[in-house]
């Protein structure tokens, strides 16, 4: 289909990585290629500069794991978009589960990170998802429904917007949805995109994300409207980062 997006694989670090984790950059690097899916780490804020000098002119891509929702000010800790940006980012994840949880963000706050994102000149990652509650008591569609309505703003197009599906239950335990669960959350996102963004919404990639390995990246990967991965663990080494981007091989 012409609309078809370009599959993209981003690593999410979360708060792992010393500098000394440029090694594990460089086998990356020179382990990725210009092929058939876009590449992505986004480290901890402290090793964005330096991995984006890392990966000047390399077909992989430096993001960031949060922003403020303000350009500067009074907000001791926080980092701006412009500031991820300044430092060499082109992506920001907002909305994660992690976050979401432990630092209560609502859907609201999510939205206005994403509206700083394209602000700054990022495109935002927004992760959606339903807990393991929610889904057995057969409330997935729901919930992602509300979250997409309410995290995403107006607006959004294929280079300003990623969604990224993650099942909170899925998150870090090893456990994965069926091919077909994620077809039907996937399939459902794709038409609250297309409902609501119209044309634009048939190219925005809906990655998925959940205990993605090599091993079953493959049949992931392949399920109707999953185009890439969002992932955690399995990022920080480059063998297994590699081998699900090889998915697309
Ligand atoms: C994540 O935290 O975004 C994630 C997908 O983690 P993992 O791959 O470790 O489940």
């Amino acid at each position: 289909m012409a609309d078809t997006p370009r599959a993209l694989v981003a690593g999410n670090w979360k708060m792992n990585g010393l500098r000394g984790a440029s090694a594990e950059l460089e086998k990356i690097i020179q382990g990725g290629s210009a092929g058939q899916v876009d590449l992505m780490v986004c480290p901890p804020a402290t090793l964005i500069a330096g991995f984006a000098t890392l990966a000047q002119g390399a077909a992989l891509m430096i993001g960031a794991q949060d922003c403020h929702a303000e350009a500067a000010g009074a907000f001791t800790g926080d980092l701006s978009a412009e500031m991820l940006r300044d430092a060499g980012a082109v992506a920001v994840i907002v909305g994660h589960s992690e976050r979401r949880m432990l630092h209560r963000e609502t859907d609201a706050e999510v939205k206005a990170k994403a509206l700083a994102a394209w602000r700054a000149g990022l495109t935002a990652i927004v992760c959606i998802g339903e807990t393991k509650d929610q889904r057995v008591a057969d409330q997935t569609l729901d919930v992602v429904q509300a979250q997409a309505q309410s995290s995403l703003p107006d607006g959004a197009n294929a280079q300003n917007l990623v969604v990224a599906y993650e099942p909170v239950w899925a998150i870090g335990t090893g456990l994965t949805p069926t091919p077909a669960d994620v077809a039907a959350v996937h399939g459902f996102i794709r038409g609250l995109l297309e409902g609501r963004y119209g044309v634009a919404g048939r190219s925005i990639r809906i990655l998925y994300g959940g205990s993605v390995k090599p091993s079953n990246a493959s049949e992931l990967m392949q399920v109707p409207n999953v185009n890439g991965a969002l992932v955690g663990g399995a990022s920080l080494k480059a063998d297994d980062f590699l081998g699900i981007a090889r998915a697309y091989a």
